[in-house]
């Protein structure tokens, strides 16, 4: 076998993976006797075996009754099975190892001691090289715009340690480089990459290049710095070493007899050697510099980038809001000037409404009280009739008394006649009290007829010598008008007066009324027509011309108001008055139209006519 030293070194590689994998690959993950040991994969599978072997062989040695395996995997590998509990304890590099302490609670137990001159603290650094004699490339900062070869931009001696530094100098390696490179595992193809002349630089862990015979000859270091106590070439500040590290789920127990067993090994006998946890503060810092791992979420835009990024768009949105905002409070102080006119407008003429109804009540009694002053005289007149033949029978009584002729029948007879002339005075009276009286404006449904026979009644009453007022019904017996009565019998009665003062001196023929109330047709259907005809002696064309004006009047005595209010009234009752030519036949005729309630609508008309018994 010396002959062939190679197969020789295959064999005993291939014996030696079987020795360690092959409890790994059937211990069942459920085995509660196995203790697995996972390891971050640094050149590869074999030489992650190869480099963490004696870890193996001495928690071996040190728990016997357990199985212990190594599981080499990649950084997600290692991170996975932590998290799904398939792994006891887990050597990674210390950057990888601060990430799974951040987000899986990974706790450090252990850190790989270099053994001197190095420190478990100041242990791992990154060497950026380049091809030898190149003499452009001197500095980190000389990288920019340059190729660069990593083995993955995840490892940290690897990749980060370097980002840390050419952040530093204001160099973002995914922006301001021509290419960076990933050349992936083992890290020896990054020396082939440099040589090669594939990249300009690339980046090996601190100590890996030394290990190699005269390097020197084919590499140089960019920014290699003098660190104290640190043998080999550093482009980049350095962090402490691989810890071996304990997850949630590690028996306390297991991990302190790991602990302990680990303690024991030393450089001479296992080579390597363990260390009490050193400070992993220096990553930390990096990775905040970084603002990756752990410190990604510093990435995230604050509220002051976002503001310093889109403050244009910002702006002009604030602008357009206060725009808005003062829009609306102009228009909205706007509608409340314009609803407070309004409402001044409103109240100042509702005021004036209810002055013009006062004014129009009050004129409406004046014109109520004119008809009885003219009516005065006869009124007295007629009263005074009743009143002498209640004198008669009274003095009459008081005559057979004297004479001694004083029969029951006489006093019975006297007695009937004071009272039923009495009673007509008091009627009369009556009447014109309630029509004189001042009072509001009221509503009230009524038939067309009975407003005629009162107004008919109350003209016949004050007149000595009425004239014959012959009424003719033609409504249905339902028909009615929702009305003021009061105020419609100052119109009928205005109306009679008129025509009665129409025909004073002419023959007796022609004094007689007529009164006729009947259904309107064409543009007055549904209306109620009481039409007031005299005989008398007509109007000519200028008073017809002028018959509503208020103050308009032929007569000596006259206001000239009665017309003129009485189609006021008619109007406020949604209503007309009307004069209408006579044709032929002298005199004229006025009419009062008023809307009809709704509920006259009978189909049948009755018809009764009322002569006039005088
Ligand atoms: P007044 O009776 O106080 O004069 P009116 O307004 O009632 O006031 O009438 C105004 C005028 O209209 C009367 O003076 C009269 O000239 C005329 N007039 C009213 N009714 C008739 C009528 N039936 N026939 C003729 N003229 C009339």
């Amino acid at each position: 076998m010396p002959a062939y030293p190679g197969v020789r070194r295959l064999l005993g590689a291939v014996l030696f993976l079987l020795a360690t994998l092959a409890p790994a690959r059937s211990a069942p993950a459920d085995d509660p006797d196995a203790v697995r040991i996972g390891v971050l994969a640094f050149l590869g599978a074999e030489a992650a075996i190869g480099e963490w072997s004696p870890v193996q062989r001495r928690v071996q040695a040190a728990l016997p009754g357990r199985t212990v395996s190594l599981v080499q995997l990649d950084h997600r590998g290692l991170r996975d099975a932590a998290a799904a509990g398939e792994i006891d304890f887990l050597i990674t590099n210390p950057g990888h190892y601060v990430e799974l302490e951040a987000e899986l609670g990974a706790s450090r137990i252990l850190t790989l001691d270099p053994g001197p001159p190095r420190t478990p603290e100041r242990s791992i650094g990154s060497a950026v090289i380049v091809q030898a004699g190149s003499g452009g490339l001197r500095t980190l900062a000389d990288l920019r715009g340059k190729r660069l070869a990593v083995v993955s931009t995840e490892g940290f001696g690897g990749f980060q340690t370097v980002w840390r530094e050419l952040a530093a100098q204001g160099i973002d390696p995914q922006r301001d480089l021509a290419e960076l490179k990933v050349v992936g595992l083992p890290m020896t193809n990054v020396f082939e990459a440099v040589a090669r002349g594939d990249v300009d630089a690339g980046v090996v862990r601190s100590c890996l290049l030394e290990s190699r015979e005269e390097w020197r000859r084919d590499f140089a270091v960019l920014d290699a710095r003098k660190e104290a106590d640190f043998p080999c070439a550093s482009s980049t500040r350095l962090y402490p070493d691989w810890p071996l590290a304990t997850l949630r789920h590690t028996p306390t127990a297991l991990a302190r007899d790991v602990t302990l067993a680990l303690l024991g090994m030393s450089a001479d006998r296992d080579g390597m050697e363990w260390a009490v946890p050193a400070d992993y503060q220096a990553v930390h810092e990096m990775f905040r510099e970084l603002q990756i791992g752990p410190y990604a979420y510093l990435r995230e835009p604050t509220l002051m980038v976002l503001a310093e990024r889109y403050w244009p768009w910002i702006a002009t949105f604030a602008l357009l809001l206060a725009a808005w905002i003062l829009y609306t409070v102009r228009v909205e102080h706007l509608v409340h000037a314009r609803t407070a006119e309004l409402r001044a407008a409103l109240a100042a003429r509702e005021a004036l409404e209810a002055r013009i109804r006062a004014n129009q009540e009050q004129a409406d009694h004046l014109a109520r009280l004119s008809v009885l002053g003219e009516l005065a005289g006869t009124l007295a007149h007629e009263l005074n009739q009743p009143l002498a033949t209640i004198a008669n029978y009274a003095q009459s009584l008081i005559r057979r008394s004297d004479n001694g002729r004083l029969t029951d029948d006489a006093v019975r007879e006297a007695s009937a006649e004071i009272a039923g002339q009495a009673e007509r005075a008091a009627g009369i009276l009556g009447r014109i009290r309630g029509f004189a009286r001042k009072r509001a404006a009221v509503r009230e449904r009524v038939a067309p007829g009975t407003l005629v026979a009162e107004a008919v009644a109350l003209f016949r009453g004050m007149l000595a010598n009425a004239p014959d007022i012959a009424v003719d019904d033609a409504l249905p017996a339902d028909a009615s008008v929702d009305v003021d009565p009061l105020q419609i019998q100052q119109v009928l009665l205005n109306l009679l007066k008129n025509g009665y003062d129409a025909a004073r001196g002419l023959p007796p023929e022609r004094q007689r009324l007529a009164v006729r109330i009947g259904k309107g047709a064409g543009e007055s259907a549904g209306h109620a027509h009481i039409t007031v005809r005299d005989y008398g002696c007509g109007l000519d064309a200028a008073a017809r011309e002028r018959l509503f004006e208020p103050f308009f009047t032929t007569k000596p005595d006259g206001l000239g108001l009665g017309l003129s209010i009485c189609r006021t009234i008619a109007e406020a009752h949604r209503g007309r008055l009307t004069v209408d030519g006579t044709g032929e036949a002298p005199g004229c005729e006025f009419i009062l139209s008023l809307p009809l309630a709704p509920s006259a609508s009978a189909p049948t008309e009755s018809r009764s006519t009322h002569a006039a018994d005088r």
